[in-house]
């Protein structure tokens, strides 16, 4: 199963894929994740994508459609996987629906997370991370047990450059420019379900699993 889980920053995507993982054995593509790991590492996508990703902005399309192409081939996706993260725009998405009918895939489904703007920047102002092991925290949700420390590693946390007040403000803005439009390219497709992204993630998933589970 083919699923794209589509939302702005914050609205849960990344812990809402490790769910489906975790039901379905289906990973999680995250766009973002892989961006984050070529940066972490020095690679050539990472020292080009640094710049754009702490303003922000979005990492060219032929570039991310470059990434996902060659991750969509590698064997743990033969029975499927989550894209978190992309596409991001319609030239994005209309690009994939290409490279999956080269792979002889398809798309079974788009989940769309509704969370208020205001909503939003309180989960992503409150968001630290561990920079050694990936774990996501959540000031307010999801606090680590010392405050500023990773519960896993001991490690210190960070925010991410692009949590910060002014790019998140730049990303809100680029994704009702830009991937907002995505709700009715997979609309007109039959393949779009909306699911509210306000409450617990354990009631955000039952809603998912029913969305998966409509004929
Ligand atoms: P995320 O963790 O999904 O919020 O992604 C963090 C940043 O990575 C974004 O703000 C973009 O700069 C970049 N990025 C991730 N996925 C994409 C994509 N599909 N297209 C363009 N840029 C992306």
């Amino acid at each position: 199963m083919n699923i794209i889980l589509l939302g702005p920053p914050g609205a849960g995507k990344g812990t809402q894929a490790k769910n489906l993982f975790a039901d379905y054995q289906i990973p999680q593509i995250s766009t973002g994740d892989m961006l984050r790991e070529a940066v972490r590492r020095g690679t050539a996508l990472g020292k080009k994508a640094k710049p754009i990703m702490d303003q922000g902005r979005l990492i060219p399309d032929d570039l991310m459609v470059g990434v996902v192409e060659e991750r969509l081939q590698q064997p743990d996706c033969a029975n499927g996987c989550v894209l978190d993260g992309f596409p991001r725009t319609i030239g994005q998405a209309e690009a994939l629906e290409s490279v999956l009918s080269k792979l002889k895939k398809r798309l079974d489904a788009v989940i769309s997370l509704e969370v208020p703007e205001e909503k939003l920047i309180e989960r992503i102002s409150g968001r630290r991370n561990c920079p050694n092991d990936g774990t996501v925290y959540q000031v307010y949700q999801n606090p680590p047990k010392r405050a500023g420390f990773c519960d896993k590693c001991g490690g210190g946390l960070v925010q991410r450059e692009d949590d910060k007040e002014q790019a998140v403000k730049e990303r809100l803005k680029i994704y009702s420019a830009e991937t907002a439009p995505l709700k009715s390219y997979y609309s007109k497709r039959g393949l779009l379900t909306s699911v509210s992204g306000v409450g617990t993630p354990a009631g955000i998933y039952v809603e998912i699993k029913k969305a998966l589970s409509k004929p």
